[in-house]
């Protein structure tokens, strides 16, 4: 049995960040993550082997609403799925912080406005070194210069941004966390969308946060890879975790700490709460609201193909254009390019059929609407600790009038032929919302500083506290808020209070 002062569970983004913080009070801190780093290889950027066969992604079998085993795309490694994130990195607008009318249902208002995390996202920008421009999109929220300019689009998408500004829309450059221009690293190699980057340009969780920390060597920080957390147990009063069961390199282990932070992310944070049920918490650690597992969220995402036959798609960087105009709705964004290879295992027989003319001629997008949360879309474990997901769409009808609309805009702009491959709902690249955060420990698991209402030393800094998904990107929200919540955990703990409240 090992003990530390804090153990955080998770690597990925928010684990990475939470341990960024804590580190500075010098206290002991286990950062336990399941998975490996991710090797730099050739294969990195090979799309037969990242995104035909499915090289990094866990192998992992999960059960949907209806009793059927899928393969959840999950990444369980150091960094986790911000080694394969996009490094889109917007922020929330002011509007997604409030309850609101949504389609069909309606968001669940936060703990506070945007006001109060605007200094935070400021810091994570800087952290994954942000590139954007300020003062080009109507819906933006007020806030600072961004840290790096934007990143220039090719001729394609700078033509397409006049014809879509001649038709009265707001063509923004979109916010990217890639380390391109000058001496940039990135040598646009891939389409950072689905893959990890071979030349640690994308600005990821372990490229920018935890590979300088661990190169630095401190010594009160430290990596165990390869450990599965199985549970948590808590002392009598059930009040306090006392230690974590860990599955290490095959052995069974117990770790014990005064500071536990879940950053597993949102299925496998909710996952780790309700597998660690005891006598004095029937449903679930931490579960006294039955929240738990439930609200789960993922975006509402379609990937669009625009084209004319007529005009070949040269652009080896291509996420560079965003549009907002119909924020209500959602947005669309362009997205890595597509490579013929992606289109292979398509339904559509006209995409699988004619995927080289395809995407060789494409602009590809992102349409990304709003999921609603509801309490019926929700992570729950079967005895063995195996997890289901059940989810029905919401707010599908808004999505199918963004797609609309977005084919709209882009024929008028010169690319008259659309495809569209929905992703559905067994998607789960921007999950969120399974450990809630409010102010009514009757209705949120978290308080809006991420730690639990129930349990007093145990915290959840990752996706697992949106209480809304907005409809954009999640991980510089997810980045914001643990910086805020581990550095209110900081002030406690430097001032020597045991716990945050
Ligand atoms: C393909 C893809 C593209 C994306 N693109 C974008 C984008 O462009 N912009 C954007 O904003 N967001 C994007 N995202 C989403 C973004 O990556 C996530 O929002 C963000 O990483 C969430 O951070 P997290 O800390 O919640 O979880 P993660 O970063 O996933 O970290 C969770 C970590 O916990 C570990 N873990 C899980 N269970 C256990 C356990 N029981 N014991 C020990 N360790 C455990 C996992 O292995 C993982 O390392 C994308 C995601 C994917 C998959």
């Amino acid at each position: 049995m090992e003990h530390f002062d804090i153990v955080i569970i998770g690597s990925g983004l928010g684990g990475s960040a939470a341990a960024k913080v804590l580190q500075e009070t010098g206290r002991s801190i286990l950062v336990i993550e399941r998975g490996d780093f991710i090797k730099q290889e050739k294969e990195n950027w090979d799309v037969n082997e990242v995104a035909v066969k499915h090289r990094y992604d866990s192998t992992e079998k999960w059960i949907d609403g209806q009793g059927q085993e899928f393969s959840p795309r999950a990444y369980y490694n150091v960094g986790g799925s911000t080694k394969f994130y996009g490094g889109t990195t917007l922020r929330f607008r002011e509007s997604d912080f409030q309850s609101r009318a949504v389609g069909e249902g309606r968001t669940f208002g936060w703990p506070f406005g945007y006001s109060e995390l605007a200094p935070w996202y400021d810091k994570a920008e800087k952290l994954l070194e942000v590139h954007g421009r300020v003062g080009e999109d109507p819906t933006e929220p007020p806030r600072t210069e961004f840290p790096y300019p934007p990143l220039e689009h090719e001729p394609i998408l700078a033509e397409l941004a006049g014809k879509l500004s001649a038709q009265g829309l707001h063509p923004i450059h979109l916010p990217i966390a890639v380390d391109q221009g000058g001496k940039g690293k990135c040598i646009k190699g891939s389409p950072c969308d689905g893959f990890p980057c071979l030349y640690r340009a994308k600005g990821d969780a372990e490229n920018r946060i935890l590979r300088p920390m661990l190169l630095k060597k401190h010594a009160n920080l430290t990596l165990w890879t390869n450990t599965f957390v199985d549970r948590l147990d808590t002392d009598e009063s059930g009040t306090k975790v006392t230690s974590a069961h860990v599955v290490r390199e095959g052995r069974a282990e117990q770790v014990t700490a005064g500071v536990f932070i879940v950053a597993a992310g949102a299925v496998n944070s909710a996952a780790l709460l309700l597998r660690s049920a005891d006598s004095k918490h029937p449903t679930g650690l931490a579960n006294s609201s039955g929240q738990v597992g439930r609200n789960f969220m993922s975006h509402n995402n379609t990937v669009l193909l625009a084209l004319s036959p007529l005009r070949k798609n040269t652009t080896k960087f291509q996420k560079t254009l965003t549009i907002h105009d119909f924020y209500g709705l959602g947005t669309f964004q362009c997205r890595g390019k597509v490579q013929p290879e992606m289109l292979q295992s398509k339904n559509d027989p006209v995409l699988r059929v004619f995927r080289k003319f395809i995407a060789a001629r494409s602009v590809d997008f992102w349409v990304m609407s709003e999921d609603l949360p509801h309490p019926e879309n929700r992570v729950t474990v079967d005895e063995s600790g195996r997890i289901h997901l059940a989810r029905k769409p919401t707010n599908h009808k808004a999505h199918l009038q963004l797609i609309r609309k977005a084919r709209s805009v882009l024929r008028r702009a010169g690319l008259p032929i659309c495809f569209v491959d929905e992703r559905g709902i067994r998607a789960i690249q921007h999950q969120c919302g399974t450990v809630r955060f409010g102010t009514d420990p009757k209705t949120s698991v978290l308080d809006p500083w991420c730690r639990t209402h129930d349990v007093e030393n145990l915290y959840v800094m990752d996706a697992s506290f949106f209480p809304s998904s907005a409809a954009v990107n999640p991980a510089l929200t997810v980045l914001a808020q643990t910086l805020r919540a581990a550095e209110h955990l900081k002030a406690h703990l430097t001032a020597g209070v045991p716990s945050a409240k």
